[in-house]
């Protein structure tokens, strides 16, 4: 069996054909502002729950401007059904403040800056990234890309950093956003983090880890 590393152009390939419609990310936004403030949201939540609070707060405070000068207490009314509402709140109005101040209220599109918006980590600057700017400047790693590279690749790792680095070097680079949304796709369906139906994943012949012998 050849590994699964050399069989990436073939992965992402059956993976576009099994799940066409997953190459983006689920979250509801109209701008990089929006995007940054749902990803910000979707920490430790699904991205149903957060595409249920962004409409009516998107509505409310549709601008960057519209954040710099609330206090967070004025946020917890729209978002206090997530998790870690508090904290997210905090960061948003911050995030606000820095994008203002230091990015002429835009939101940046380089990695190096987005990382310097308080909340925004290596992870979520990806999903901007690819999401808002389409360009791949790393690999979003989530707890769904992290449960299937380690049975796909056989990384034996949680640290979503060692992983990203390892999937950039096998991965051509213009797949790197494809691939995040098809492993994170693949983990909702049939990698679960808890349970594995290797019987229906349609790599089931290459992976290491497959339960289905051939
Ligand atoms: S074959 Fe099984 S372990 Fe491998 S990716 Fe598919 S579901 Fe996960």
């Amino acid at each position: 069996m050849k590994t699964a590393k050399s069989e990436i152009r073939s992965i992402i390939a059956r993976l576009k054909k099994r799940y066409p419609d997953e190459l983006r990310t689920r979250l509801g936004f109209r701008n990089a502002w929006e995007l940054l403030v749902a990803t910000e949201l979707s920490a430790q939540s699904q991205d149903a729950q957060v595409n249920k609070v962004t409409p009516l707060l998107f509505r409310k405070y549709p601008k960057v401007s519209s954040y710099t000068r609330l206090k967070p207490q004025q946020l917890y009314r729209y978002v206090k059904t997530l998790g870690l509402y508090r904290n997210k709140s905090k960061n948003i109005i911050a995030a606000a403040n820095r994008i203002t101040s230091e990015f002429n209220g835009r939101v940046p599109d380089s990695m190096d800056k987005l990382i310097t918006i308080p909340g925004v980590g290596r992870k979520t600057a990806n999903v901007i990234l690819v999401n808002a700017f389409e360009k791949n400047e790393g690999i979003a790693v989530d707890t769904h890309c992290i449960t299937v590279s380690n049975r796909l690749f056989l990384f034996n790792t949680k640290n979503a950093e060692k992983i990203e680095r390892s999937l950039m070097e096998f991965t051509p680079r213009k797949e790197w956003g494809n691939l995040t949304h098809l492993l994170i796709a693949l983990g909702r369906d049939v990698c679960t983090a808890r349970r594995k139906y290797c019987e229906r994943c349609v790599l089931n012949d290459i992976c290491p880890s497959s339960t289905v012998r051939k």
